[in-house]
């Protein structure tokens, strides 16, 4: 992530202009192997609740440090919040 950028609140990677961040961390989802991996609907829905979440910035959970679009891609996968979002 570029230090000089601003961060990007309520954004994945994906849709805050860190294009190369996000295609190591496409590669790397697409490198799981298939049994650890969530189903691109669970996927979404993941991602669709970390949009809408004050702790998101710049595609980082502020309560983990993740990636939220590598932590949403595992299974057995959770959301560090308090109020468990997912
Ligand atoms: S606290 Fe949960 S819902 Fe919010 S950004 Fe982090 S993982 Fe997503």
């Amino acid at each position: 992530m570029s230090m000089s950028r601003k961060p990007c609140r309520l954004c994945l990677l994906q849709e805050c202009g860190e294009q190369e961040l996000f295609e190591v961390i496409r590669q790397r989802i697409a490198a799981m192997p298939p049994a650890q991996k969530a189903d691109p609907e669970l996927y979404e829905h993941r991602l669709s609740l970390c949009k809408r979440c004050e702790e998101l910035v710049s595609g980082t959970c502020r309560k983990c440090g993740c990636y939220v679009e590598l932590r949403a891609a595992k299974k057995g996968g959770c959301c560090p919040h308090e109020h468990k979002r997912w």
